[in-house]
């Protein structure tokens, strides 16, 4: 099937449009390709290319490179969560193992904008994890608990202090981590793909159809050609179901965001001209809230099971009516039809909320499932995964791989029943929270 995207994300609007884009039109072979060209694939092509210099590697993606989740994300790159998935994190030493994990992948990040000057307006100016709800005070104590016990510089806030910070008198109790960065996806993403080095090959706007492993090359078979290859990686996070990567381990899951356009002068003084911020939903299908840098409003209310190729224009308006309540109720002030753009992704999710990083078998490799932490744990897992697939090891891979694995879902339609139950479920407890 293939993937239809929207074209109204304002983070892919804000940058210019690429030129030189090919695609696969011929029969190719190659030491290396990468399936799926957004954070995992594209960092997994950049350590490939340093670690084999002399190599042939092709990484080739369904739809633009990096015009996936990677560009259609929040832009928190996280040092903590509190809500990812449908597990609590009750279990102190999997959070710790967890954060690890985060801790690495915000150093990649870091280290990737560092070697390359990537401007992506990187904030480190922490994170919000609010509710309106007075009730949730408990749950923002235990998490308060758990985190200082791993050292995670952190405080707990009322109303009067959020509604200083944050513009808003919605909130009533937050718990904000010193940790944790705001920053531009769509910028960072696409320095990934100004950085590909020569002998990386990119091919845009060509499909994976289908793939089959004879003795030890991977045929895969493509609308306009087909590619023979020695190793492969499939980095297609939402879509790794849908090529049969661990079927029964990951599911997609969609989710919508709007963005405002910039707020004017006068609105922006009517809110208290607050700094950069953003928020994150103590309830797990709450919203995600961010006042950015160039004084926009972004917000993210909506999870569900869809069909992952495609939302159609009126499914997406239907959305952004709830994302447009969701402004509404935080900034009553403001006017009603600010909102410029919005736009739907497809993450991967698995039951436990642990990750994907593995040998599939030999010479297949596959990583994903990152919830809401793919901007770090994606650009992590990409460069480990091929650092994996090159049989070599690293300290990285250790901390990796003593993570809890991924746990078995039952077959649909059992599967997508559960989810919806539940997701319909927090829906209604975070309903005040969208
Ligand atoms: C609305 C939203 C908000 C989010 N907020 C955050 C956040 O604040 N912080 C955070 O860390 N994460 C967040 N995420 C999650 C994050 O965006 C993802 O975890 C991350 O982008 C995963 O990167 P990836 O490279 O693995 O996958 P993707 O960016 O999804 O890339 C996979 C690529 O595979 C390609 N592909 C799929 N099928 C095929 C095929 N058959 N053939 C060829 N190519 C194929 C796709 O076209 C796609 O480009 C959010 C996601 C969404 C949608």
């Amino acid at each position: 099937m293939k993937i239809v995207n929207d074209s109204t994300c304002s983070w892919i609007n804000d940058l210019t449009s690429r030129t030189n884009i090919k695609s696969l039109e011929s029969n190719e072979d190659s030491e290396w390709l990468i399936i799926g060209a957004g954070y995992t694939g594209l960092s997994a092509a950049r350590k490939l290319a340093q670690l084999y210099p002399d190599q042939k590697i092709i990484i080739i993606d369904a739809q633009l490179a990096g015009e996936g989740a990677s560009s259609r994300n929040s832009g928190y790159l996280v040092d903590t969560t509190l809500n990812d998935g449908f597990t609590s994190n009750k279990d102190l030493d999997n959070y710790k193992k967890k954060t690890e994990i985060y801790n690495l992948g915000i150093n990649v990040v870091k280290k990737f904008i560092n070697d390359y000057q990537v401007d992506c307006d990187w904030n480190d100016c922490g994170k919000y994890f609010a509710s309106s709800k007075k009730e949730d005070e408990k749950t923002l104590i235990n998490f308060s608990e758990t985190l200082k016990k791993l050292d995670f510089e952190h405080n707990l806030l009322s109303n009067h202090e959020l509604s200083k910070r944050l513009g808003t008198n919605f909130y009533n109790v937050a718990l904000h981590t010193k940790g944790g960065v705001l920053l531009h996806p769509g910028k960072l993403v696409r320095a990934m793909i100004d950085v590909l080095p020569k002998n990386v090959c990119l091919y845009e706007n060509s499909s994976l159809l289908s793939w089959g492993k004879t003795k030890d090359i991977i045929s895969c078979e493509f609308k306009n050609g087909k590619i023979n290859t020695k190793k492969i990686i499939f980095a297609t996070n939402g879509f790794l179901k849908s090529l049969g990567i661990k079927s029964n381990y990951n599911f997609p899951i969609t989710l919508t965001a709007s963005m405002t356009r910039p707020l004017t002068e006068n609105e922006f003084k009517a809110i208290g001209q607050p700094k950069e911020w953003g928020v994150l939903p103590v309830r797990p299908m709450g919203a995600t809230i961010r006042m950015t840098k160039d004084k926009r409003i972004l917000v993210r209310n909506t999870a569900e099971v869809h069909n992952p190729f495609k939302m159609s224009k009126f499914d997406l308006q239907k959305r952004s009516i709830n994302q447009k309540i969701g402004i509404k109720k935080r900034f009553p002030q403001l006017p009603e039809d600010i909102i410029q753009s919005s736009w739907s992704g497809v993450v991967s999710r698995t039951r436990n909320s642990s990750q994907i990083f593995e040998k599939i078998d030999k010479n297949i490799f596959a990583a994903g499932c990152y919830n809401g932490s793919g901007i770090g744990v994606g650009t992590l897992f990409g460069e480990q995964i091929a650092i994996k697939a090159s049989e070599e090891n690293s300290k990285e891979i250790k901390i990796i791989e003593a993570r809890n694995k991924p746990t078995w879902l039952p077959p649909q339609p059992f599967l997508n029943l559960g989810v919806k139950t539940r997701l319909i479920y927090e829906r209604l407890r975070a309903r005040s929270e969208i």
